[in-house]
């Protein structure tokens, strides 16, 4: 039985998108390591490690072609590339967001439906929750079934709303076999750390190891604001199960330990044994005041759950920063990630859609 199993995922060609990204990257591996052929495809590689898969393919997915060629012959779609980043990306960043990340998904899941692909894995987020769901620190998990009426907090949660439920529709329309985790802050080694499009606990991290001990670092907000983190191998393990289970609906992928981004940094601080005062900064952007996973439908569909300490994901993380810090010398010095996706500079509507006619 097992070597049955080991026997059909070993046959599986996997396709993963945004393989040069944070997550993208790690589940290449994690892939790999299950006897996965991968093909990984995105506009950059990895900063900081070079690739397992056994093809990278440098292509723009918000071209049809692009998406086409990327799903040739492809089992298992893990769908992950996406214009993203931190909150000060996503809050000022709009249009670019959703013009990007609408095409990319929406040929990505024609692309896949074109080649017969098995499954189709789209990574959406815990942006898609209502903003009226999010006004305390202290409120309760959100719930998978929360989410109408509609009322994301910024475009990025809109596109993915939308985008989840074009998921569906394939499903319905065309028997696509998709699958939708809802993350929430995904965090761990070999992620942006600096730039603009880093998260908080890479960004607390940088600064804690920036400063000098008994100095200070800078907090977004009042620091009162809550969210709950959960590190990449727990989140790897996650998109697995789901990917092979039979459920089409969106499920929570998340930890449910929620603090605030000031005890978020005291944990850091510590690890660090650095003591540092926090300066609170009001007028950076903060998002929705609170944001908790509750995960009792994932543990109970599919036995999942975060296992890996906050303490012991932000250790691992904080080490690894520290390290890209001394490798580079330099404190971050504006946005060095944050321009990685090309514009719509050069290209024409029409050079976008041509393949729409043949
Ligand atoms: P990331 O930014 O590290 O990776 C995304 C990758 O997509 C990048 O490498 C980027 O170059 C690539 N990409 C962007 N535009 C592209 C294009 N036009 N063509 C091809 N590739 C393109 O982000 P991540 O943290 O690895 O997130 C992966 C997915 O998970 C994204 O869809 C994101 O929205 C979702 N997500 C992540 C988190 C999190 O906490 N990390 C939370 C919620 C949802």
């Amino acid at each position: 039985m097992i070597g049955e199993k080991t026997e059909r995922i070993s046959r599986c060609r996997a396709l993963v998108t945004g393989a040069g990204g944070f997550i993208g990257h790690h589940l290449i591996k994690y892939l790999k390591d299950k006897g996965y052929w991968v093909r990984g495809v995105d506009i950059v590689t990895s900063k900081f490690e070079a690739t397992t898969a056994d093809e990278f393919e440098f292509l723009d997915l918000r071209r049809w072609a692009n998406c086409l060629q990327a799903a040739r012959g492809i089992d298992e779609v893990y769908h992950l590339a996406a214009n993203m980043g931190g909150i000060g990306f996503i809050t000022n960043v709009k249009a670019q967001v959703m013009h990007d990340n609408v095409l990319i998904n929406a040929h990505m899941l024609e692309a896949a439906r074109l080649h017969q692909v098995k499954r189709f894995f789209f990574s959406s987020s815990a942006c898609v929750y209502p903003t009226y769901k999010q006004v305390r620190p202290d409120i309760t998990g959100l719930k998978e079934s929360d989410v109408y009426p509609a009322q994301p907090d910024n475009e990025y949660g809109w596109e993915k709303l939308f985008t989840e439920r074009l998921c569906l529709d394939y499903y319905q329309e065309h028997g696509l076999e998709t699958r939708i985790a809802r993350f929430h802050n995904i965090y761990g080694p070999l992620g942006a750390w600096r730039g603009g499009r880093e998260k908080s606990p890479a960004a607390i991290c940088r600064k804690v190891a920036e400063a000098e001990d008994g100095g200070f670092i800078e907090i977004w907000g009042d620091g009162k604001q809550t969210r709950s983190y959960c590190y990449i191998d727990d989140c790897l393990e996650g998109i697995f199960a789901l990917t092979q289970c039979n459920i089409r609906e969106p499920l929570n992928i998340g930890s449910d330990r929620m603090v605030t981004i000031s005890e978020l940094a005291d944990m850091v601080m510590k690890i660090a044994g650095k003591r540092l005062t926090k300066n609170y900064d009001l007028t950076k952007p903060q998002g929705v005041r609170g944001r908790n996973s509750d995960n009792s439908r994932v543990k109970k569909l599919l036995g999942w759950e975060a296992k890996v300490s906050l303490e012991e994901g932000l250790a691992r993380t904080y080490r690894w920063i520290a390290l890209q810090l001394k490798k580079h010398r330099q404190p971050a010095q504006g946005p060095d990630h944050m321009d990685s996706a090309p514009r719509w500079t050069e290209e024409t509507l029409e050079t976008v859609y041509p393949h729409r006619r043949t």
